[in-house]
Parts: C-alpha cells; structure tokens; sequence
C-alpha cells in the first residue's frame, strides 16, 4: 500500500514546507476533517495540477461542533485516508492532536458576520466561528500558494473566501465540484451513518434539488414555487427532517423573496436517520439526470 510521511507538530511541518519552498515547489493545502472519499480525492488531485507539493490535514475540529452534534461519533479511518492520498499523489499529511492545534488557555476565536447568519449558520450557531479559526490557524500553519475546498460546502466556501479577502491573507481559494455518487448523492462522511435502507433514499436529497433545477429549466421564476417544488419532493418520502431549502443570491446568500435567476444558489439540509445531509446546484445548471 503507498504511503506518505505523517506530521503531528507544527514545529515540524514548518520546517519540512520551508525546506519544500527552497526547492522551489508551490504548496497546494486540502483540508480535511478524515474519513476521506473519492471527493476529497478529487480536491487533491486538482492541488497537483499546479503543486508540486500538496498537503492534506486531518483534523476535526471540535470547535465546529455543537453540544448536541456527532463530534464523538465522527467517523476515523486513520488508515485508509493515508492510502487514498498517498494514491492522488499527496505528498504529506498534517494530523495535529486537539492539544497540538488549542495549547491550555486558547481564547482567541474568529467571527463573521453577514454570510454566517443563514443556511447552516443559522441552525448551528457557533459552527462558522470554529471554521473560520481553525482554517485561519490552518493556513498560518501551512502558508500554501492555494488551498482547495469543496462547493457541497458552498457557504463554508463562501465564508472562507471572505475571511481571507477582510483579513489579507496571502492565499488563493479554489473552489472544486461537488464529487457525487452513481445515483447521484454528494459523496460525504456523513454517509457512512446511514443505514442500508436510508442510503437507498438519500439520492432523494439531490433529486429534490433537481426537480427545483427542472422547474426553473420549465420557466417558473417564482422564487417560492420553486423552493415548494424541493419540499414536495422531499415530503414525498416523509423520511427527511428538512433543517433548510432555499433559493438565495450566490454571492450574499440572502434568500431570493421573488424572482429566482439564473446561477442562484439553491441550497438544502435535511436529516435522514441520524445524518444531517447537505447539498446545492446553481439554477440553470447543467447536472447529471
Ligand atoms: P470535510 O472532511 O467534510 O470537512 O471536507 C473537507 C473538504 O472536502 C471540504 O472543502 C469539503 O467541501 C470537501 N468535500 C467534501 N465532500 C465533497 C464532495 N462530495 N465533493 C467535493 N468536495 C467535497
């Protein structure tokens, strides 16, 4: 089985970039909580196109968790998630302990207002703030030429984006497709909760989403009809606990109160058993049948 160096310290993974920039190798940065799939393979595959040198982190945060969230049952697959990468062509993986990322007495948190009060920000309140630390933290850490993230995460994405541009951080974001399963489920960690009979249905979620693209395709613009249209779909089932479906402006997230356009965001969270999913399209998009 291929493998790569791991690096616990951020002493040490200091001083192995240094040595990577000297040689004159750009840094490409895949941040990752574990439990890896084909999508977060995609992310590093995408890091190679223009890095010599791409590096992977595992590390869930526990900041970005709620009381009441999966923080002690997040699935750890230590083992595999070293093959998959070391098969995409990473060259080193950072997987610092909570201890080695928060020493006794952190206190120094970031906030964002604006992008982080809706969607997920809304029914997780505190979770942007553990992102928007730790992946600051992260890219002090590692100062990569560009870290590349996922749009299933579009908000995530969005926000990180922004924390970058107020606070000049000298880095580029990618922002790479969502990675999908054959029947279309977004590929997630997440979906290694769901029993036999709730994977069945998942596709469900993305199915909804198309149905929305599908009625916008048709010519319906009404922002509430459309989003009716997802929730139908989805009540069909009568399996998922919807937590958000909503046709919002790509840029602002602010939820479209009349008329949906083109390259809107249509964004939705739900639960199915013990897993809260997300996923999106962008209306008008061309997405697989
Ligand atoms: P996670 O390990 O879930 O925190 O995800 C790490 C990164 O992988 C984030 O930037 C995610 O947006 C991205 N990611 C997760 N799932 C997918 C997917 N199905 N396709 C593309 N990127 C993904």
């Amino acid at each position: 089985m291929p493998t790569i160096p791991i690096i616990r310290t951020v002493a040490e993974l200091r001083a192995v970039l240094a040595e990577r920039r000297r040689a004159g190798e750009r840094i490409g940065f895949v941040p990752t909580m574990g439990a890896l799939h084909a999508g977060h393979g995609s992310l590093v595959t995408a890091a190679r196109r223009e890095h010599q040198c791409v590096v992977a982190s595992i590390f869930v945060n526990p900041l970005q968790f709620g009381p009441n969230e999966d923080l002690a049952s997040y699935p750890r697959t230590p083992e595999r998630d070293l093959a998959l990468l070391a098969e995409h062509g990473c060259a080193l993986l950072f997987m610092p302990e909570v201890a080695e990322m928060y020493s006794a007495g952190s206190v120094t948190r970031l906030h964002q207002t604006g992008l982080t009060d809706v969607l997920c920000g809304r029914s997780r309140p505190g979770h942007f703030d553990g992102v928007l630390t730790v992946v600051l933290k992260l890219l002090l850490q590692v100062q990569p030429d560009t870290a590349f993230f996922g749009r299933k995460d579009f908000q995530q994405a969005l926000v990180i984006r922004r924390m970058v541009r107020d606070l000049d951080v000298p880095v580029s974001i990618a922002t790479c497709p969502i990675h999908r399963e054959a029947d279309g489920l977004a590929m997630s960690s997440r979906n290694r909760y769901l029993s036999a009979e709730e994977r069945a249905v998942a596709p469900e979620l993305f199915a909804a989403l198309r149905g929305v693209n599908d009625g916008f395709l048709r010519g319906e613009r009404r922002a509430a009809t459309l989003v009716e249209l997802g929730r139908v779909a989805l009540a069909r089932g009568s399996r998922w606990g919807i937590d958000y479906l909503e046709v919002c402006d790509p840029e602002t997230l602010e939820e479209r109160g009349a008329e949906a356009r083109a390259g809107d965001l249509v964004a939705v969270a739900a639960k199915l058993g013990p897993a809260r999913l997300i996923d999106n399209l962008l209306l008008g998009e061309n997405v697989p049948a």
